[in-house]
Order: C-alpha cells, then sequence, then structure tokens
C-alpha cells in the first residue's frame, strides 16, 4: 500500500483548526490527523504541505514507527510545537489507516480496553466564589466527577480560565481585542500579579469545600505562572483541600525546579502541555517529581510518542492526564481517548464540548457520559472530516492573550 496524496485542511468554525488527509492507493481508504497549533495555525500547515508532505507520497502508510523516526529525525532539525504537531498530524492518521485496515478501533490496536470509559473533568470559573460554585454544581449536575475550579483574581485583569465551562469555539474572551494595521485582531493583553492570586486561591478552595464538600474531585491550573517558591506556598496551603493535582504550577524550561515544588508539599503536581517529546518528560518522571503527565498528543508527535511517554510514566507511579483543551480539534481529542482506555496508568482526561459547527465540521468527536469519555468502535480513530463543510468557515488569524505585570513588563500567559 502506498501514500498518494495529503490534504492539508484550514478551517475555522468558531475557532481555527488545521487538519489532514492522508490519502492512500487503496480505494477510499484515508487517515484522518489535527494539526492545530492555537496562534501558528498557518506554520503547521505551511510545514507539512511544504517540507512533509513530499517526503511521506509514495510511502507504505503501515510503517508508522519509520515514518516518526523519519521526519523527527530525519530532517536534522527537529522538536519543538510547529514540527511536533505537523509529526503528530501524520502520525494520527497513519494510526486511523491501520485501524480501518483492521477494521479495529485504534484502542485494539493499543492492547485494548483495560476500562469501561475515561475519566473527564471540565473547567469551572467565575468572577467570583460563588459564581464558581454555581459553576461546579453545574458541571456536577451535568455528571461530572473532577472538576478544574478557577476564580477572577483582585487588581488582575482577564484572568486566566474564569470563562468555565465554555463551548470550544465560542468567544473566549470578553475584552475588545486589539487590531492590527489590516483590521485583524492582535492578541490580547491581560494583568497579573502573584500576590493576589496566592491569597485568592486557597480561600477559593476554602470555600469550595465548605460548600460542595470532598466528593467531587477539584483541582486547580496555575498556568505556568508562579516561581518556584511561590508554587511550594501555593500546594502547602492547598494541602488541607485535598485537590486532585496543581496543574503546570511554573514555566516549562525549568525543569530541576520541581525539585524544590517536591519538597516542599503534598499536593499532587500536574505538568506538561507545554512539553513536546518525552525528552522534555523524563527527569519529572524518572525523578517522580510529578504525579501527572499531562502532555499535548497533538503537540508532541501523536499516538506514537504518547505512548511511549505513558510507559515511562508507568514505571515510576505516574499517571497521564492529556492536555484536551477547545485548541486542538476532534481527532486528537479522540486520540487521547484511545490512548485512556487502552493505558494501564490513566489518570483523568481534560474535555470540552464542542460546538455544533465543529461537529459538523469533524464528526466523531469522543461522546461524554456519566462523567466519562468514550469512543465508538469504528475502526481508526472515528473522526472524519467534511471539507465541504470546513470551507463554508475560512481561517482567521487569532491570537492566544498575553500577559504583562502591573509595570508593564511581559509575564507567562
Ligand atoms: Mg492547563
Amino acid at each position: 500500500m502506498k501514500i498518494t496524496n495529503i490534504d492539508v485542511i484550514v478551517t475555522c468554525p468558531g475557532r481555527n483548526y488545521v487538519a489532514i488527509k492522508i490519502h492512500t492507493d487503496s480505494p477510499g481508504l484515508y487517515g484522518v490527523g489535527d494539526a492545530t497549533l492555537n496562534g501558528r495555525e498557518l506554520s503547521v500547515a505551511a510545514a507539512l504541505r511544504d517540507h512533509m508532505i513530499p517526503l511521506l507520497i509514495g510511502r507504505d502508510p503501515d510503517q508508522v514507527e519509520d515514518i516518526w523516526q523519519m521526519l523527527f529525525r530525519g530532517a536534522y532539525w527537529r522538536g519543538g510545537p510547529v514540527l511536533m504537531t505537523a509529526l503528530a498530524a501524520i502520525d494520527m492518521a497513519l494510526w486511523d489507516i491501520k485501524g480501518k485496515r483492521a477494521g479495529m478501533p485504534v484502542y485494539s490496536l493499543l492492547g485494548g480496553r483495560t476500562r469501561t470509559g475515561a475519566l473527564a473533568y471540565t473547567h469551572a470559573g467565575g468572577q467570583n466564589f460563588t459564581e464558581v460554585e454555581d459553576s461546579v454544581r453545574r458541571a456536577i449536575a451535568k455528571g461530572f466527577k473532577v472538576v478544574r475550579a478557577q476564580v477572577a483574581i483582585p487588581g488582575n485583569v482577564g484572568t486566566y480560565g474564569i470563562g468555565g465551562s465554555s463551548l470550544a469555539g465560542a468567544a473566549q474572551w470578553t475584552n475588545q481585542p486589539a487590531e492590527w494595521g489590516d483590521g485583524g485582531p492582535l492578541p490580547q493583553v491581560e494583568k497579573w500579579e502573584p500576590s493576589a492570586y496566592m491569597r485568592t486561591i486557597p480561600a477559593l478552595f476554602d470555600h469550595l469545600r465548605s460548600t460542595i464538600g470532598f466528593d467531587t474531585e477539584l483541582f486547580h491550573d496555575v498556568h505556568e505562572r508562579l516561581t518556584p517558591i511561590q508554587a511550594a506556598r501555593l500546594g502547602r496551603d492547598l494541602e488541607p483541600h485535598r485537590i486532585l493535582f496543581l496543574e503546570d504550577p511554573i514555566r516549562p524550561e525549568h525543569k530541576e525546579s520541581f525539585r524544590l515544588i517536591r519538597n516542599h508539599t503534598l499536593t499532587p503536581l500536574a505538568m506538561g502541555e507545554l512539553f513536546h517529546s518525552r525528552w522534555d518528560c523524563l527527569p519529572l518522571l524518572t525523578e517522580q517529581l510529578i504525579d501527572y503527565i499531562r502532555c499535548d498528543i497533538g503537540h508532541t508527535g501523536g499516538i506514537t510518542e504518547a505512548k511511549k511517554i505513558a510507559a515511562i510514566a508507568e514505571s515510576f507511579h505516574i499517571q497521564t492526564a492529556w492536555h484536551g483543551p477547545g485548541d486542538i480539534g476532534p481527532a486528537t481529542h479522540a486520540a487521547n481517548v484511545h490512548l485512556d482506555i487502552a493505558l494501564a496508568n490513566f489518570g483523568v482526561q481534560e474535555m470540552v464540548f464542542f460546538s455544533d459547527q465543529v461537529h459538523e465540521v469533524f464528526p466523531g468527536a469522543p461522546v461524554f457520559e456519566n462523567g466519562m469519555l468514550n469512543v465508538s468502535d469504528a475502526p481508526g480513530l472515528g473522526v472524519d472530516i467534511h471539507e465541504d463543510a470546513a470551507a463554508k468557515y475560512p481561517y482567521q488569524r487569532a491570537y492566544l492573550p498575553t500577559t504583562r505585570r502591573a509595570d508593564g513588563s511581559v509575564h507567562d500567559w
């Protein structure tokens, strides 16, 4: 069997997505992959069209591992979010083809079901503690057993994550975006200061535990904004609230700083959505410095790399919590769940509810029921692309927000 051509599809059904479709010389057999990298979508599309796809025409789509190694090492220049997102899309689409040829869902190829579904979490948020409590209660009423909680920080502007579980594809920010010379948007600028944040978050969980109790698993996403000693302090202050984990406490560059955090708190730690390979994860795994590894399969080279990361993590008592936000496409969400229900050391899965437009373009996303996600038993990943629908929603330039301190200096968003 041979790869005959590969389509790159850029579409904006509410927000931008990039997808690929790998065609083969077997009539009607193709694979679907997600190549979405929020804010740098066209860079990935160009990497695929201009550099990677020409290497794949005529190749045997069965050789997933060899193609992965060829694209990762064979170009000499390797890694980073753009290339690893492009590689992930190809990898996912090749697994999709493999499943379709076998007549089996991808989770069967990964060893088969180990559980009835993937325990899922959603996002709760609000302007104040009562709004967050209401948001958590709505999530519980929907069936969620695990909820992430974020609250607006007094004096800050545009606090991360307080929109709660708004539909993926809906407007993410209420402030008017700045405009570039061509009338298109520039990044939203948010203001963030740590001291009010450090006081507010433990008080939020005081409120949530005293009103909602301990039966629902709750946790919080720092979004890489703290210094190591701040993260250690926050972890210690949150210990009485028994959160599931403190997510992404510090910048991704400083793996060694997790030693300091770990030495000072019993609050479980999760990290990884800004990592791009298993080597980024290694010290955190082998030194048992975290409890959940939460790489983005769509930015880390796909299923082939994720199963290796999971296998290393399993050896060190670490569970998976793959990144699952609205700015990656349904094929990556499906890849997440195929891994989740096959892995021995799955922990929890982040999820979003996609809009009707996203479902129209990409039918077959995982289904949420009774607190868990599941995929169908359709061969492959189970996600398709409707190109006619995608063409109705042309690309619109968009950026993630940027963050500055009160003195105007750049901080991590
Ligand atoms: Mg996060």
